[in-house]
């Protein structure tokens, strides 16, 4: 349950009213987002909340159960827009790219695609240092050294990173590095972990479980906002059905699903979606009519070499026609790719 605090109230008022709920041992969580206050409790309190001295600064109680409250474009029927260093995400006008390989793997590659992402005028780059790999004898990632290789080759190039934490243990870490903090599709219900991630201030890509709802989704991501961070970005990536040609089936429904039930931004990643390489551009542009907001794909210089995923990479040269292609599909919607927005390199 949710208590909406009036937006007029004095922080005085508020204080007393959680010495109230501290003094009735009433559970709480106090939480600034979206420009208002708000105190959760559970609906079990209702009455004895009701029944405080303070009880008149609450404008509101919604009841959560297993709804999303901030998620939902009934609480925020406005688009969120959220600004990656100057780059919106979500921006009704323009479909964000999001290109990088897998994971990162040494300098060298990472070099040759960001030159081909410049080239391109893409503004963030992917590519993960901690993989969470279904085998534990699959490659693990670089670790440190591969944050630092993304972080200064993603300077050199004015990109934006977008890469993944896999535990709590390594928030911190990756947070000096990432300018968007990816959650992978295995650990998107793992409650504790989201709030961990919560408290930092990065924006957080939420990608969609393999096995989830679109319901256990935005709770998922109403466990981020609802813990004080409100820059989530959703991103479909495919979940699993009893089809087994595909890696999983892209589930293109979803996008404008959630476009109409939350003002969250919505990315595509159809690189996960299809596992097929030839099909990522098409699904790119399908994704774009559905509506997304960005897409993200996963590109390699030798995909034959890469150490994941090499299956479902782009090669570099491949760029040229999905820029084609998807500049395409969003001109029809009234939409350009953010690689069309004008900036100066800030080259070191
Ligand atoms: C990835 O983006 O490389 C990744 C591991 O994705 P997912 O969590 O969707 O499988
Ligand atoms: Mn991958």
């Amino acid at each position: 349950m949710i208590l909406i605090i009036k937006q007029e109230f004095d922080q005085l008022e508020v204080d007393n009213l959680i010495n109230e709920l501290v003094e009735y041992s009433i559970p709480h969580n106090l939480v600034h987002v979206y420009g208002k206050t708000l105190i959760h409790s559970e609906a079990s309190y209702k009455d004895k909340i009701l029944a405080l001295n303070q009880s008149s600064i609450i404008e509101r109680l919604v009841p959560s159960g297993s709804e999303y409250i901030f998620a939902s474009r009934a609480f925020k029927p406005e688009q969120t827009i959220i600004d990656v260093k100057g780059i919106g995400i979500g921006d009704p006008n323009y479909v964000n790219i999001i290109a990088g390989p897998c994971s990162v793997e040494n300098e060298n590659q990472l070099l040759l695609t960001a030159n081909e992402l410049r080239r391109h005028n893409i503004k963030f780059i992917r590519g993960g240092a901690h993989k969470p790999r279904t085998s534990p004898y699959s490659f693990q990632g670089l670790g440190t050294k591969g944050l630092q290789i993304i972080r200064e080759i993603a300077d050199d190039n004015d990109l934006r990173i977008i890469t993944e934490v896999i535990d709590t243990t390594l928030i911190d870490e990756v947070c000096k590095y990432a300018d968007v903090l990816q959650v992978g599709s295995r650990n998107m219900q793992n409650y504790y972990f989201l709030k961990e991630l919560a408290k930092t201030d990065k924006p957080i890509l939420l990608k969609r479980g393999m096995y989830s709802k679109v319901e256990e989704w935005l709770l998922a991501a109403e466990y981020i906002l609802s813990s004080g961070n409100a820059k989530v970005i959703l991103c479909e990536r495919g979940i699993r059905t009893f089809d087994n040609l595909l890696r999983n089936t892209m589930d293109i429904a979803a996008i404008p699903l959630v476009k109409s039930l939350s003002h969250l931004p919505v990315i595509a990643d159809p690189s996960h979606g299809t596992g097929m390489r030839n099909l990522v551009t098409p699904l790119a542009g399908a994704s774009i009519a559905a509506g997304a907001d960005g897409v993200m794909i996963e590109v390699h210089p030798n995909p034959e070499l890469a150490l994941s995923d090499g299956e479902q990479s782009l090669y570099l040269e491949q760029l040229d026609s999905f820029i084609q292609h998807t500049s395409a599909i969003a001109a029809a919607v009234n939409k350009k790719l953010d690689t069309s927005i004008n900036y100066k390199y800030n080259l070191k």
